[in-house]
């Protein structure tokens, strides 16, 4: 018998507890130091209050994209939900780490999610994400939408 999921593909999870730091540490910055760039490390610039990206889930994996260039897609840090570009690192921002949204909603759609075994089926893009690029197409699920879909009752909070 599969091992039962309980909870989404995050960055944290995928990394096995990394923090976002680390992860801009020992990726992000290898990556754009080998492109001569000398990335921000996020605690040493703002984060932009402008270009905020919506996540969503593909194949049980929480990911935002990068609105601008449409390429570059990663795993969210929910702990600490920021978003860089390794593809033109946010040129259009100055090169600040745009806010990853994750909506109020979320916890719903992950308890709905967690009862679903098959992961193909774990898919949510939120209404107006306005996804480019390779992602563009995927369809659109509101929250209701997605319950059904999946077959299973989510408990409101308090019950
Ligand atoms: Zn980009």
């Amino acid at each position: 018998m599969p091992a039962i999921r309980t909870q989404l593909e995050t960055g944290e999870v995928h990394h096995h507890g990394l923090t976002y730091a680390v992860y801009v540490e020992r990726v992000l910055a290898r990556i754009a130091a080998r492109q001569g760039y000398d990335l921000p490390r996020p605690a040493a610039v703002e984060t932009s209050l402008i270009g905020a990206v919506q996540a969503f889930v593909v194949k049980g994996q929480v990911l935002a994209q990068c609105p601008d260039c449409g390429i570059e897609y990663q795993l969210v840090f929910t702990g600490e939900p920021l978003f860089m570009c390794s593809v033109c690192w946010n040129r259009v921002l100055g090169g600040l780490y745009r806010r990853v949204v994750l909506p109020e909603e979320f916890g719903k759609v992950e308890a709905a999610m967690i009862e679903v075994r098959d992961t193909n089926r774990l898919n949510w893009i939120p209404p107006g994400s306005k996804l480019v690029g390779i992602m563009r197409g995927e369809p659109e699920q509101a929250v209701a939408e997605i319950v059904v879909e999946m077959g299973v009752r989510v408990r409101e909070e308090g019950q």
